[in-house]
């Protein structure tokens, strides 16, 4: 079997789970397991967390595949829907919903159900992605308040466009739009995604969504999931699969981009961009062989990329290899990818096998 493996760790999921729990206290979690749960496999993902009160997923099929798998928990369509004919089946499978343009909310007062539907309504406090603009809102709430099957109250919910910044006032400034031009009702709310619940304290309010930090990363500039009590929830994991030497000059892989600077020896490892590993990390990003850090070197190819191990290496073929995870954080992989920990995980392909523990 090849040996490329991404380990998840549930036991550091749930960890993970009561570290968001602790800097919440007063909120309830709706974990956002969307995108396969961020590549950690949403069905075992959601499984190993019987204690969050909701999940979050992008669309109804990812909902249904939950549903299937026996998760009970209410479950919230990030994204709402996108046809009025897929909400019968999205309300039979008790789905909670958020609405952030008008079609929908025509959607639901044409809908034939004697069912009530658990509806949050999106505020656009500044992000200009989903969601109501502010002075479209009074208009909305009438709308909605004469709709049947919409179960009262209403939830409200809003997103933070760069709360990974700590240095950026935007944060300050979107919270602040979102509690003035919602303090006239008594509503649940929500907004604090996991750079929220990290450092917008202010902005836990009733309902929680955090992703990134369940998995064990920090969407903080410049830090790691270990900063904040975190453990990484993936090992992405191979082994060296063929030592070479090389004589000073001599270049690795494709377009040769990078050319040994003395008589020195690489490994090859079985890993690459088929598997998720990002293409464009550059020469120099770490990776962890045998219990300590050596560099990547030359172009990351589909099955396989090279490391200098050196000319006084002690690795053999068959060693382990760590692409991210507990021995090296994604955080600084991805750094050095010019990504950010989320697209890592994400990326991992159907051919890398998911081992969980
Ligand atoms: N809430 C919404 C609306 C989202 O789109 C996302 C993810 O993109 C999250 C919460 C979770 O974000 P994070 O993974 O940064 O916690």
């Amino acid at each position: 079997m090849r040996p490329t493996k991404a380990v998840i760790d549930l036991d550091a999921l749930r960890h993970n789970f009561q570290t968001v729990q602790k800097i919440a206290p007063n909120s309830r979690v709706i974990a956002v397991v969307k995108a396969n749960a961020y590549g950690h496999g949403l069905s075992k993902v959601a499984k190993a967390l019987p204690e969050a009160e909701m999940f979050a997923v992008a669309t109804p099929a990812e909902a249904y595949t939950l549903r299937k798998a026996g998760i009970q928990q209410p479950i919230l369509l990030l994204e709402g829907f996108f046809e009025a004919r897929e909400l019968p089946k999205i309300v039979n499978n008790d789905l909670q919903i958020v609405v952030h343009h008008s079609p929908q909310i025509e959607a639901l007062a044409n809908l034939n159900t004697t069912k009530k539907i658990k509806v949050w309504l999106k505020v656009d406090s500044g992000m200009n992605r989903l969601g109501f603009k502010i002075d479209e809102l009074p208009e909305i709430e009438k709308q909605l308040a004469t709709i049947e099957c919409i179960e009262k109250p209403i939830r409200l919910m809003s997103h933070f466009a760069s709360a990974d910044d700590v240095n950026d006032s935007f944060t300050e400034q979107q919270l602040e739009t979102f509690v003035s031009t919602t303090k006239h009702l008594t509503w649940e709310r929500s907004m604090a995604n996991s750079a929220g619940i990290l450092e917008a304290k202010d902005a836990h309010f009733d309902w929680i969504r955090p992703g990134l930090i369940l998995y064990g990363c920090s969407p903080m500039i410049g830090s790691v999931g270990a900063d904040y009590g975190l453990q990484p929830v993936m090992n992405l994991e191979s082994q060296i699969m063929s030592i070479k030497n090389l004589k000073k000059g001599e270049s690795t892989g494709y377009g040769r981009h990078w050319f040994a600077e003395k008589d020195t020896v690489i490994g090859l490892v079985a890993i690459g961009y088929g598997d998720g590993y990002p293409r464009h990390a550059k020469n120099g990003t770490p990776v962890w062989v045998n219990g300590r850090t050596v560099p990547l070197v030359g172009r990351v190819s589909m099955d396989m990329l090279a490391v200098e191990l050196g000319p006084d290496h002690n690795e053999n073929i068959g060693d382990r290899v760590v692409l991210w995870g507990k021995e090296l954080p994604a955080e600084i992989v991805a750094e050095h990818a010019d990504t950010i920990p989320y697209t890592l995980s994400c990326g991992v392909t159907g051919r890398v096998h998911m081992i969980y523990k």
